[in-house]
């Protein structure tokens, strides 16, 4: 571990500060860095800075831009996932995708998950560390590094980002900045399981990012069975505090929903799923604008979870569809890389321990 600060999580008039404070660099030094870093550039890219200085500065600094330690292309839709090691040696995972309105980059947001939520990969053996700032905006910088050209992000890989709220706000900062990367909040979303109190303090901090949920169940008793967090903060409490982060924001609301064989999937749920929507997102019988994706589960190894049917995906999104509910089902991308799911960052860190307990 380091006590130095992480320069990649710096804005550009910190970083000029602490470079010419402490290394007495001129500030056209620190520009020319700082450019670097948006980059994706690590000390060995910055090819305008002498060798010596590089030398130094890759000694002396501590920067936590992740390296690819490997690169997995779909040779069927072309997605491209990234395993990254981080300066510690823990690894995490990002996707990019290509669509017609842009790529768009899956980042992580912690290494390991807490939330426990039953059908997923990523929580298994819990969480490990909350990433930096300069971590997020790495997967983002360094995949542009390796040709990426990345319009747009969702914050929907490993990880709570809610759970990790300062290090998120700062990334989005960073990310936001017409200094530094400039993707316009617009461009970009967070998913949460829920945490209704983040979800609040963030309809104040006024990005207007898009917020994603991950719903899974249309009522109480489903959903505690499946994502520990609605013991917390259960649907109604969860629904609420969307419906204030549009009323302040503006910004539509996107729901995901897992389709898990004979557990979320049947049609009479689906219509308690359209009656949540009318109680908590009418106004004046109107429904607010709001967005469901359905996602057939993937399903995981150590898991037990069943993908629902093509029929009864069918037969759910018809069911939403006549109670006017705005619904897609997710195509799934990269199914020859797996893209999908935490599984290679677990598949390294298993092959790490097999040579450490050597
Ligand atoms: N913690 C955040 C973001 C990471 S999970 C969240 O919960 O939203 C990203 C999305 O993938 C969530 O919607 C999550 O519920 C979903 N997910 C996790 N495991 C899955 C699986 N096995 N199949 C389909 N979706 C899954």
């Amino acid at each position: 571990m380091t006590d130095k600060p992480d320069i990649i999580s710096m804005s550009k008039s910190e970083l000029t500060a602490y470079l010419t404070e402490n290394y007495g660099l001129p500030r056209f030094r620190a520009d020319q860095i700082f450019k670097w870093l948006c980059k994706g550039a690590g000390f060995d890219n910055m090819t305008n800075l002498s060798k010596e200085l590089r030398k130094k500065l890759s000694e002396e600094l501590f920067c936590s831009l992740p390296k690819i330690e490997k690169k997995l292309v779909s040779k069927i839709d072309g997605t491209v996932k990234y395993l990254f090691k981080l300066y510690d040696g823990n690894y995490i995972e990002s996707v990019v995708m290509h669509y017609s309105h842009g790529n768009t980059i899956c980042i992580s947001s912690e290494v390991g998950c807490n939330m426990g939520c039953r059908f997923c990969a990523s929580t298994i053996g819990g969480m490990t560390r909350k990433l930096l700032p300069g971590e997020m905006l790495g997967q983002v910088a360094v995949a542009n590094f390796d040709g990426a050209d990345i319009s747009n992000i969702v914050m929907m890989g490993i990880g709570e980002p809610l759970d990790n709220y300062d290090n998120v706000i700062q990334f989005l900062k960073l990310v936001t900045s017409d200094e530094g990367l400039n993707i316009g909040a617009r461009h970009i979303s967070l998913s949460t399981c829920g945490l209704a109190d983040k979800i609040l303090e963030l309809a104040k901090e006024e990005f207007g990012i898009t917020l994603s949920i991950s719903l899974h169940a249309c009522d109480d008793e489903t959903r505690s069975a499946i994502m520990p967090i609605n013991n917390k903060w259960n649907i109604g409490a969860l629904l609420s505090a969307c419906r204030e982060y549009f009323i302040t924001t503006g910004r539509r609301i996107s729901f995901e929903y897992t389709l898990i064989a004979g557990k979320n999937d049947s049609p009479l749920q689906a219509n308690k799923l359209a009656d949540l929507f009318y109680k908590y997102f009418s106004e004046n019988g109107r429904l607010l604008p709001i967005h469901v994706n359905l996602i057939p589960v993937n399903e995981v190894a150590e898991r037990d979870f069943e993908t629902s049917s093509v029929e009864a995906v069918k037969k759910f999104a018809e069911a939403l569809e006549k109670r006017r509910i705005n619904a897609t089902v997710r195509r799934k991308l990269g199914p020859d890389i797996n893209a999908s799911c935490g599984q290679l960052r677990r598949s390294a860190e298993k092959e790490k321990s097999l040579i450490t307990n050597k």
